[in-house]
């Protein structure tokens, strides 16, 4: 797939602009706080209607304007396709368009412009808590998998409205009643989840350890853990079955729940970890370890989208190339051949050789 051009409106700092980029490297340079990650993200959010920055939607609309706009033409499933985001500022629901038609919801229009984002929070992320690494994997399951988002934001809503009755609880004590009936309907989509994801951690761990082994001169032994709630003992075991293996891990922490008015027990807990030759990275790896096992995993992410769709997905480096040693970006940018990529930069002059530049200014090209 091919995003062969962009038209924002009103979106973080720009008024208005229109690209055009070529198919394969684009180099997006300017100094600090110019607009190329804001770049990044437009593109980012033209296919998945997610911002891997943004908490609200409002963040998004340039300060003051009355609505952002969004759109662009994609060369993916073998024709050209367009999509168009409208956002608003205030509680108005966002509206979207793929080639003209107004669409219900994101998952409407996956596959058509699939993007990997690399940043450089993104080189850390085996060395974090665990919240970036769920959403690096929930990112990537959401554009490979649509009935995934759906999923997702079904268990969000229910444990937000969970949360509500644990807290509530002392002004209403009736609440607590209707508790199980949300703890049970937690537990079927919960399942739902991590079936899902241990399906999608064990492709990334295959294919990542294959990156990791051309990396590492067949050095290291690269090996991944998907991590659940433990009475999981299998999560490629049937939905009943982990909906039961859920159901009582929460009973047994119902106590705990109330008492601590959280919802403690869940996928929403999950977590992974990568291990090079049997030691834990997060606990044991070198900073070139660290790195290098999260290029492996985002080559990987790329990878997983492009056998599943039959397209490489787009890839934005915002920043990252900078961040690593020649070693490292050489290893990259040999990877990334075939698909089309942008690499934000500071530095004038640098990779320069690889493609189009397009010099951002205070939200304008120059
Ligand atoms: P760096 O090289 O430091 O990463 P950058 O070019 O990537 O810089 P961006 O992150 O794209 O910079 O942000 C540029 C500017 O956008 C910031 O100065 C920020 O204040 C501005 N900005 C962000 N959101 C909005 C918004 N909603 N309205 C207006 N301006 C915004
Ligand atoms: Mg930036």
């Amino acid at each position: 797939m091919r995003l062969g051009n962009i038209s924002i409106r009103d979106f973080r700092n720009y008024e208005t602009l229109s690209l055009a980029f070529s198919p394969e490297v684009n180099l997006i340079v300017g100094d600090n706080a110019q607009g190329k990650t804001n770049l990044i993200e437009a593109i980012g959010y033209l296919g998945s209607g997610k911002s891997f920055r943004a908490q609200k939607t409002s963040e998004l609309v340039r300060l003051g304007a009355e609505f952002a706009e969004i759109s662009g033409s994609v060369f993916s499933q073998e024709r050209q396709q367009t999509l168009r985001w409208v956002l608003f500022p205030g509680g108005r629901p966002r509206q979207l368009y793929g080639n003209g038609v107004k669409k219900k919801t994101a998952g409407e229009i996956s596959g058509i412009l699939q993007t990997v984002l690399f940043c450089p929070e993104d080189l850390m992320v085996l060395k974090t808590g665990a919240s970036p690494r769920r959403r690096l994997a929930d990112h990537a399951l959401c554009q490979l998998r649509p009935n995934y988002e759906a999923a997702l934001s079904e268990y969000n809503r229910i444990l937000e409205q969970k949360s509500r009755i644990l807290k509530d609880r002392f002004e209403n004590p009736a609440l607590l009643e209707i508790l199980p009936e949300y703890n049970t309907r937690l537990c079927q989509v919960g399942a739902l989840l991590i079936s899902y994801r241990a399906r999608f951690f064990e492709g990334l761990g295959k294919a990542a350890s294959v990156y990791h082994s051309q990396f590492s001169g067949g050095k290291e032994d690269f090996s991944l853990q998907y991590h659940t709630v433990s009475t999981v003992k299998d999560p490629f075991a049937p939905i009943p079955v982990l909906a039961e293996a859920l159901q009582n891990h929460l009973e047994s922490h119902y106590r705990a729940e109330i008492e601590s008015m959280q919802c403690l027990t869940g996928p929403h807990k999950d977590d992974f970890d990568v291990s090079l030759s049997g030691l834990s990275v997060k606990t044991f790896g070198s900073q070139g370890q660290v790195r290098t096992a999260a290029i492996s995993l985002k080559l990987a992410q790329r990878e997983l989208m492009q056998r599943e769709s039959g397209e490489m997905p787009v890839l934005l480096l915002d920043d990252v190339l900078s961040e690593l040693d020649p070693g490292r970006q050489d290893f990259i940018l040999n990877q990334i051949t075939g698909g089309q990529v942008f690499i934000t930069c500071c530095e004038p002059g640098r990779f320069t050789k690889l493609g189009k530049t397009i010099e951002i200014s205070n939200g304008k090209t120059v």
